[in-house]
């Protein structure tokens, strides 16, 4: 990115179910938006089409005004339009009720939910008479689009559009995802090393020919220390030591923990199998027992698995109040605190197509605790570079870690099968990374 484009502008429209950061539960609101602004900066012209939740986050969408309604499906929808970080967004609120739901996922009717906001969001732009070159769909929620372009509209005045459908985890609805896969023009995945994981998968096997893996990245202006509202000091690779000692204490305080030097682990991620639930657990556990601190900020879709981390949070700070908080939510401000006041961020993700988490935890200086899946191994490989540019490797330098800091890596990554992939480049501490 950042070069001049030399293809004439095109005009494209992303129809996703969320958007950073006013309506994101994972990485894929944090690619609808930084891919947007990215590809934008290179002077294409980009719109997002979202449906209009009841709980969007408003005060992240500037002039939030209503367009204009449609009929379609047998009820009235509104079209409202609005910024958000710079991009162009149109909310559709379809008077039937889907939207009005409280949350982004959740509903019985899920599906019904948001093949209804697909279609209506392909008859938006039919009405409109808008013809964008690219219509970008994502995962199994607006999958739908590649169909129903196709067998819809593709004839009725949006001939000249092409349809992109990116997989940012095939583990959700595969079904819908082998059927989009086939009818997209092509179809990308979120990292190189996930496209050959699942290329032998009966949903994108047929499809190789046009299926092509590209690395997610991270939005440097929207996750950057040194202009960052949610953390106290601003930091560069200049004063890392300093701001980051001001955010970890922001921190402590904040969340009622003791002032304390001791390495800090923080955990911010959504609370399901994939994300190693059982290696959380068992990583917070033995930092506690070698006087680290623990923040964990995640919330489970599952009530079985929220109650079970409601129990362990009660526990948890009756035993170790001082070292421990588990906060069971959704909160974007409070993660930017954690990834700048955190020593390190444990990912021990059982499988992950890509992985914004260590990406992100690496702008903010903090260490990377992975265990060794495709996709963090090839994001932190690269990643690793830029690393070394960017902080002219004073940050990886064996001298910076107190022995405490080394004791805790030493203890963690052995036990649960982790490897410090971050600590490896230039370091000479490469005996630490065993997973
Ligand atoms: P996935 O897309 O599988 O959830 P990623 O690591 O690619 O995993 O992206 C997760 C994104 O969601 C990151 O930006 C992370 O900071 C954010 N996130 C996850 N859980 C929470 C939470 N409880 N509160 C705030 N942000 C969260």
């Amino acid at each position: 990115f950042g070069g001049i484009v030399k293809e004439p502008p095109m005009h494209i429209v992303h129809i996703a179910v969320e958007m950073a950061p006013i309506a994101k539960v994972g990485g894929l609101g944090d690619v609808v938006t930084s891919l947007s602004r990215a590809v934008q900066d290179l002077n294409h012209n980009v719109n997002i089409i979202l449906p209009k939740y009841d709980c969007l986050n408003l005060s992240h969408v500037k002039d939030l005004h209503y367009q204009k309604s449609y009929s379609w499906g047998g009820t009235e929808i509104k079209v409202w339009f609005g910024k958000v970080e710079g991009l162009s967004v149109y909310f559709l609120e379809p008077q039937n009720g889907f939207v009005w739901t409280g949350c982004v996922y959740g509903c019985k009717n899920d599906a019904e939910r948001f093949g209804f906001f697909c279609h209506a969001a392909l008859e938006f732009l039919h009405q409109g008479g808008l013809q964008p070159d690219i219509i970008h769909c994502h995962d199994w929620s607006s999958a739908p689009v590649a169909w129903l372009f196709k067998d819809h509209y593709m004839h009725y005045g949006l001939s000249k559009t092409r349809v992109v459908f990116t997989i940012h985890n095939l583990e959700f609805g595969a079904h819908f995802i082998g059927k989009a896969m086939a009818y997209a023009d092509k179809a990308t995945t979120v990292s190189h090393t996930y496209s050959k994981e699942v290329a032998g998968n009966p949903a994108v096997a047929p499809h190789l020919h046009k299926f092509h893996g590209i690395l997610n990245g991270i939005d440097l202006d929207i996750w950057d220390p040194y202009n960052d509202k949610f953390i106290p000091v601003p930091y560069t690779s200049e004063n890392v030591v300093e701001g980051k000692r001001a955010a970890k204490e922001a921190l402590q305080q904040r969340l009622g923990l003791k002032k304390s030097d001791h390495p800090l682990v923080g955990i911010i991620t959504r609370l399901t199998h994939q994300k190693g639930i059982h290696l959380i657990k068992h990583a917070i556990w033995n930092t506690l027992k070698r006087n680290g601190q623990v923040v964990l900020l995640g919330s489970a879709p599952d009530p079985r698995i929220q109650n079970d981390f409601v129990n362990l949070a009660n526990q948890l700070h009756s035993s170790h109040s001082d070292q421990a908080r588990l906060c069971l939510t959704y909160d974007e401000p409070l993660s930017h605190l954690i990834y700048a006041g955190a020593d390190f961020i444990l990912v021990p993700s059982i499988f992950e197509p890509c992985g914004l988490t260590q990406l992100t935890a690496m702008r903010y200086g903090s260490i990377p605790v992975v265990r060794k899946t495709g996709g963090d191994f090839m994001i932190l490989y690269s990643m690793l570079t830029m690393i070394k540019l960017e902080l002219k490797h004073k940050v990886l330098n064996p001298t910076d870690l107190t022995s405490m800091e080394l004791m805790v890596l030493e203890s963690i990554m052995p036990s649960i099968g982790l490897s410090l992939l971050g600590m490896m480049v230039g370091t000479g501490l490469t005996h630490c990374a065993r997973g």
